[in-house]
Formats: C-alpha cells, structure tokens, sequence
C-alpha cells in the first residue's frame, strides 16, 4: 500500500553500537514495504565485512561540501568521523527509517515534530562488549563506544524516546513495527 494519503513518517532508529541496529534497520524494511532505509553518509573507514551499502562512504572533503551546499537534513560528528542523513529524494512519498544516533534524532525533532523516536538498548552491557568484540572494534573504541552508550541512554530518556530492548531479534522487530504502526493510525 502507497502512503500518499498522509505525510511520510520519520522513524529515527537509535541506540548504542553494538546493539544490532543495522539488522534491525534491515529487517524493518524487508518486512514493511512502506518503509525505506535512508542512507547516511560517512567519512568513516568502510569495516573489513561491512556491506558496501551501509553507508556511502565518501572523504572529509566531500562531505563538508555536501555540508555547505545544505545537502544533509541533520549531521553530526560521533567519536572523531562525520556522519549526516542526505535530504530525502523529493519523490519519496514512502515512510522513511533513518538509523542515527541521538543528536541527529534531537535535530529531526526539531525540524519535524512527528517524528518517531525509538531508542534501542543492549539486555547489558557484556553483550554489548561481546558484539562490539565480535565485529571488530578495538579496546579503545569499545570503550567508547560504551561511554557514548551512556551518555545517549540519558538523552534519549528526556527527549522522550520510545526504548525498545533487544534481547531476541524477531520480538525486537515486532515491538518496533507495533509502534510504527501505532503512529500511522494514530
Ligand atoms: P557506526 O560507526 O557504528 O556505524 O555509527 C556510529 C553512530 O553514528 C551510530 O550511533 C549510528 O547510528 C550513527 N549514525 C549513522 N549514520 C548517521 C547519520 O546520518 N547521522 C547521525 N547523526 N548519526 C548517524
């Protein structure tokens, strides 16, 4: 079903690393085809088995002049690299899935106040160290990536986040679409 009757929705889908927002993000958009990823831009290195679509991976210079040109609803910069979400493609008539952290949600917000925002949490933090373990980053990075973890918990808490933990991935998948589709009707 097309969503052209109403505008689309935004969902910002946010949490620490590690927490699996990318699978999540993935399965969201197979299973709901009124929903669309949006691809951020990053002057972050690509990691070793990290899908060539995950981002657009672009340099710092090229970034920065999609920057001046206004070419990002929101950016930010997280541990040292430039992450931004691009504006949407005027077509899109579809709902829009935007996987950012915290502060980009805070600036989503204040541009769109319909925007959903749901935060996504690890059941704690050995599983989080574990998966961050697991895909490749190094002590010093897992450690701050726990701390920034932190700090986003917090914020995401006062601007009033929907949280979503994910202990088991299909139930972490079905509460996010029943808020969803909460918003929708609502
Ligand atoms: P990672 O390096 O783990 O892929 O991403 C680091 C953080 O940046 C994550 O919290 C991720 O959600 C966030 N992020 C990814 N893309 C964007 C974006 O376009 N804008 C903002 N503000 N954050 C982003």
């Amino acid at each position: 079903m097309a969503t052209t009757e109403r505008e689309p929705l935004l969902v910002v889908l946010s949490g620490p690393g590690g927490v699996g927002k990318g699978t999540l993000a993935k399965e969201l958009v197979d299973q709901d085809e009124d929903l669309v990823l949006s691809r951020s831009w990053t002057t972050r290195p690509r990691r070793n088995d990290e899908n060539l679509e995950a981002y657009k991976f672009v340099s710092l210079e090229e970034f920065l002049r999609h920057r001046e040109n206004n070419g990002f609803i929101e950016w930010n910069e997280f541990l040292g690299e430039f992450y931004g979400t691009p504006v949407p493609d005027d077509l899109i008539s579809q709902d829009i899935l935007l996987e950012i952290d915290v502060a980009g949600g805070r600036q989503i917000l204040e541009k769109y106040s319909e925007t959903v925002l749901i935060f996504v949490d690890t059941p704690d933090v050995s599983e989080q160290r574990r998966r961050l373990v697991e895909r490749g980053d190094n002590a010093m990075q897992i450690e701050q990536r726990i701390e920034e973890g932190d700090r986003e918990r917090k914020d995401a808490e006062s601007l009033g986040y929907f949280k979503v933990v994910n202990n088991n991935l299909s139930q972490a998948v079905e509460k996010i679409q029943e808020i969803i589709d909460n918003e929708r009707t609502s």
